[in-house]
């Protein structure tokens, strides 16, 4: 292991309870990657509740998969976070929650629109679906590079009766993303209560 990682391994499990935190997951539920450097990846273990999680639970793997550092075993979600790192340089961090309104338009299959001004400009407009995947697949990772090759510049992409991923350059940002992608979502339900929301054109 390199002596970065070290930082980049607490980063990552500062992100996993802050998503737990702010309501985005309920117990195991989810992961968080982010680059280490060299190729490797620092990413959340699997079935290990967040209340209980500690830094020294991150697991560190290499490209392939395999594990470099870390007794647990990285997430069932490793595929994915593997495969979207490979094909977005850009992305820096991978964070996949199921907060409850993303997956309530991703059980109907429903994009989540732009209705909120500030929000859609950092999620890069409407939040697409990806077609149905087998979880813990890398099927997962080849569902979502379909939907950002139609909607290049999304940094949220609902993954359909499923949840949601969002990226960023780092951890911050893609827990940003998520975020504010719920909030697009919370908002959006709330609004077709009262009325018709305005889409707005972002992204
Ligand atoms: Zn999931």
């Amino acid at each position: 292991m390199q002596r970065d990682d070290a930082a980049i391994r607490d980063a990552v499990w500062r992100t996993a309870r802050a998503m737990h935190r702010e309501g985005l997951v309920r117990l195991s539920e989810g992961n968080v990657s982010a680059r280490c450097g060299g190729g490797r990846v620092a990413v959340t273990p699997t079935s290990l509740p967040y209340a209980d999680m500690t830094a020294d639970d991150i697991v560190v793997v290499d490209a392939d998969g395999t594990r470099l550092f870390g007794e647990r075993r990285p997430t069932s979600e490793l595929p994915m976070h593997l495969g979207l790192l490979a094909a977005l340089p850009e992305v820096g961090a991978v964070v996949h929650t199921h907060s409850p309104y993303a997956v309530a338009f991703a059980a109907c299959g429903r994009p989540v629109p732009a209705v909120i001004a500030g929000e859609a400009s950092l999620v890069g407009g409407e939040v697409p679906v990806a077609r149905l995947a087998a979880p813990g697949s890398p099927d997962m990772a080849t569902a979502v590079m379909e939907v950002l090759r139609t909607a290049p510049g999304r940094r949220a992409v609902l993954l359909q009766s499923h949840g949601l991923v969002a990226f960023g350059a780092g951890l911050d940002e893609a827990l940003a993303v998520a975020l504010y992608a719920e909030q697009m979502a919370q908002t959006t339900a709330l609004a077709r209560l009262i009325g018709t929301p305005t889409i707005l054109n972002v992204g």
